[in-house]
C-alpha cells in the first residue's frame, strides 16, 4: 500500500448525531458491503449498545474512495471511555467532528475535538441531518467557527440518512487529511488500541502501525505488558476479515497471536518485533483504574460460585474492571468490583444479569479515598466504606475530584448554577460560545458525582445540557462515615463515606426507609444512624403482640402446618443481624437509589 494513498480518521459524534447512520451510508457508497448484505448501523456489535443506542466499542474499517485507503477508527461515544478514545485518536491523522445540525455541539464531543486539536490532527466538521425541518446548518456553524475556530465556510453539510453530502465528505477527507508518515525499513511499532476477545481465535487486537513493518510470520515484543508473541494471522477488516502478508506504516488493521488475556493486550500497548525491535514505546500508555466502586451480590446466595465464572469471562472481553472476593454481614458472599465510572459499571451489571442469567444486589456506588490514620506516613487507599479505619484514628481524608464541562443553552444556567453547588463543587469558568449557549466548567467531587448526578442535570435541563469530566487529583475534605445501626449492630452493606454537611440527612433517609422495610419483631427494634459512635438519627420498629399462629385460633391443623412451612421457607431469605430478623427484600429495597 502507498503510504500517500492512506487517510486514517476517526468520526467524533454525540450520541444520536448520526455516527453510525453515516458509517452505514459510506460503506455503501464505498461498496465496502454488497448491498444484499447491508443492514442498519452495520459496526455495531452488542446488544446493549443498539438497543440503548451507544456506541461502546464498533469495529474499525478499511474503506475504498477514488484510489485512496481511509481506515475509519471507532471513537467510544461515552464519557466514562476517554483513555481509550484518546488512544484511538492516537492512530489517527484527522478527524471528522460530526454534529447534528438541529442541536449543535456537546460538551463530550467537544471534548474530544480539543483531544485531537492537541494531538495535532486535522479537523473536517460535517452538519449531519440537514434533512431535517429543525436544521439550522448556519447557525450551528457559526457556533463551531465560533468555538473552535473553524472557519464555517468550510463545514460541510451532509444527510446520513438521505446519504446528501456524503460523497463531498469522503472527498474533504482526503484533501484535507494528511497521510500517515513513516519508513517503512525501520524498526518495527505498531499501537494498539483496541482488543477484544474471540472464543475461537482469543484476543484479536486493533492495530495501526506507526513506523517498520509488520509481517504475518514476525515473533513480537509487547512492550509495556513484556511478552514475547508470535503472530498468528495480521489482515484488515473491509469490514470482513481479510488475512495479509505484512502492514507498513501508517497502515491500520488487526492482529491475532494466539494471546487469551486481553489484559496482556491492552489499548496503548507498543508493539516490536522480538529481534532488532524499538526500544521505546509510544506515548501515552496508562493502566487503565477504577474511578468508581460496588459490591455485587447474587440474590440467591447458592449462585456465588456462577457469579464468580461470570465475571472471568466477562473480563476475558473488557479488561478494565476489577474484581475480587468480599463478605457482607447482611448480603453475604459477593465481589467488590471497580468500574472507570457509573456507565461501565451499569453495563457490567446488566451483561451479567442478561447475559449470564444471573440476579444481583449492588451496594451503593463508592470512591477511592485516601486516608491517612495517625502513627503511618503513606495514605492507605479505602474503596470501601466498611474498611474504613476507626474514626477515632484518621488523621484527614482525601477524596477524588473532577474538572465537570457542562454545556447548556443559557437558560438553565441558574438551574445548574444550584446544582452543582449542592453537589459541593466550586465553579472554575463560564464561557459564553453564543448568545443562546453557555458552558461551564467545575470542579467537583467526584463521590458527589457519582450520585445521580447525570440523572440530575438531564431532568433540571429537559435533557438539553451534556456533560464531559476529567479526572482532577484528590483533596483532603471534611468527610465522615456514617454507619447504620439494627439493634446496635452495624449493618455492612449500610454503612457510606459522606461529606460532615450531608451526614444528617442520609442518617435520616436511611433510618426512616428501613422502619419502613423491617417488619416487626418480638421486641422493639432500634435503627440508629451514626457517625464514630455518636447517634445522630433514630428510629424504632415497635415489637409486634401476637406471633403467626395466635391467627389460627388452634382450629385447622392442616392450615396450621403449612403457615409454618411457609414461615420456614421465608427464613430461609431472611438474615439474622444483631437478633433482627430481615428479609432479604428489605436490603434491595433500601440500597436501591432514589
Ligand atoms: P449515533 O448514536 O451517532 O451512532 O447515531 P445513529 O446513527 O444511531 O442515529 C441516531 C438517530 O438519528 C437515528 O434514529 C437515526 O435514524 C437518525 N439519523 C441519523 N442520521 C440522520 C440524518 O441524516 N437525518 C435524519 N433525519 N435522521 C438521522
Ligand atoms: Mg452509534
Amino acid at each position: 500500500v502507498e503510504i500517500n494513498k492512506i487517510r486514517n480518521l476517526s468520526i467524533i459524534a454525540h450520541i444520536d448525531h448520526g455516527k453510525s447512520t453515516l458509517s452505514d451510508r459510506i460503506l455503501e457508497l464505498t461498496k465496502a458491503v454488497d448491498p444484499r448484505e447491508m443492514r442498519e448501523q452495520y459496526l455495531d456489535s452488542m446488544d446493549i449498545e443498539r438497543e440503548r443506542g451507544i456506541t461502546i466499542k464498533a469495529q474499525n474499517v478499511r474503506v475504498n474512495w477514488n484510489g485512496h485507503i481511509l481506515h475509519l477508527i471507532d471513537t467510544p461515544g461515552h464519557v466514562d471511555f476517554g483513555y481509550e478514545v484518546s488512544r484511538s485518536l492516537a492512530a489517527c491523522e484527522g478527524v471528522v467532528l460530526l454534529v447534528d445540525a438541529s442541536q449543535g455541539i456537546e460538551a463530550q464531543t467537544l471534548a474530544n475535538c480539543y483531544l485531537a486539536i492537541e494531538n495535532d490532527l486535522e479537523i473536517v466538521a460535517a452538519l449531519n441531518k440537514i434533512d431535517l425541518p429543525a436544521a439550522d446548518p448556519d447557525r450551528y456553524a457559526a457556533e463551531i467557527e465560533n468555538v473552535l475556530g473553524i472557519p464555517a465556510d468550510s463545514i460541510l453539510r451532509v444527510s446520513g440518512k438521505t446519504g446528501v453530502g456524503v460523497d463531498a465528505l469522503l472527498d474533504a477527507v482526503v484533501e484535507r487529511i494528511p497521510p500517515p508518515k513513516g519508513d517503512p525499513n525501520d524498526p518495527l511499532r505498531a499501537l494498539i488500541f483496541d482488543s477484544i476477545y474471540d472464543q475461537y481465535r482469543g484476543v484479536v487486537s486493533s492495530i495501526r502501525v506507526m513506523d517498520g513493518t509488520l509481517h504475518a510470520n514476525d515473533r513480537l515484543r509487547f512492550l509495556q505488558a513484556g511478552t514475547l508473541q508470535s503472530v498468528e494471522e495480521i489482515g484488515v477488516r473491509t469490514p470482513v476479515q481479510v488475512s495479509v502478508e505484512k502492514l507498513g506504516p501508517g497502515e491500520v488493521g488487526y492482529l491475532i497471536t494466539g494471546l487469551k488475556d486481553i489484559g496482556q493486550a491492552r489499548s496503548g500497548e507498543t508493539i516490536t518485533t522480538a529481534e532488532k525491535g524499538a526500544t521505546v514505546a509510544l506515548d501515552g500508555y496508562l493502566h487503565p483504574k477504577p474511578m468508581v466502586f460496588c459490591g455485587l451480590y447474587p440474590i440467591d446466595g447458592d449462585e456465588f460460585e456462577d457469579l464468580r465464572e461470570s465475571l472471568e469471562k466477562l473480563r476475558l472481553n473488557d479488561a478494565s474492571f476489577t474484581y475480587e472476593p468480599e463478605s457482607s454481614l447482611a448480603l453475604g458472599f459477593g465481589f467488590r468490583c471497580g468500574f472507570l465510572g457509573l456507565l461501565h459499571m451499569e453495563i457490567v451489571r446488566e451483561r451479567l444479569e442478561r447475559e449470564f442469567g444471573l440476579s444481583l444486589i449492588a451496594t451503593a456506588p463508592s470512591v477511592e479515598y485516601m486516608v491517612t490514620v495517625a502513627g503511618s506516613v503513606d495514605a492507605v487507599l479505602v474503596d470501601n466504606p466498611s474498611e474504613m479505619p476507626a474514626a477515632q484514628s484518621i488523621i484527614a481524608i482525601s477524596e477524588p475530584f473532577l474538572k465537570i464541562n457542562v454545556l447548556t443553552p443559557s437558560e438553565y444556567t441558574g438551574t445548574i448554577m444550584e446544582l452543582c453547588q449542592s453537589r459541593r463543587g466550586e465553579m472554575v469558568n463560564v464561557n459564553y460560545i453564543s448568545p443562546e449557549r453557555v458552558e461551564m466548567i467545575y470542579r467537583i467531587p467526584l463521590a458527589e458525582v457519582v450520585m445521580d448526578f447525570f440523572d440530575a442535570l438531564k431532568s433540571r435541563t429537559k435533557g438539553y445540557a451534556s456533560l464531559d469530566y476529567e479526572a482532577d487529583g484528590y483533596a483532603p475534605s471534611d468527610l465522615v462515615k456514617v454507619d447504620i445501626l439494627l439493634n446496635s449492630t452495624p449493618v455492612d452493606a449500610f454503612s457510606a463515606i459522606i461529606h460532615k454537611s450531608k451526614s444528617y440527612d442520609y442518617g435520616r433517609k436511611m433510618t426512616t426507609k428501613l422502619r419502613e422495610l423491617i417488619p416487626r419483631q418480638l421486641f422493639d427494634v432500634p435503627i440508629q444512624a451514626a457517625v464514630g459512635g455518636r447517634i445522630i438519627a433514630r428510629e424504632t420498629v415497635k415489637a409486634r403482640r401476637k406471633d403467626v399462629l395466635a391467627k389460627c385460633y388452634g382450629g385447622d391443623i392442616s392450615r396450621k402446618r403449612k403457615l409454618l412451612e411457609k414461615q420456614k421457607e421465608g427464613k430461609k431469605k431472611m438474615k439474622n443481624i444483631g437478633r433482627v430478623e430481615v428479609p432479604q427484600e428489605a436490603f434491595i429495597s433500601a440500597l436501591r437509589l432514589d
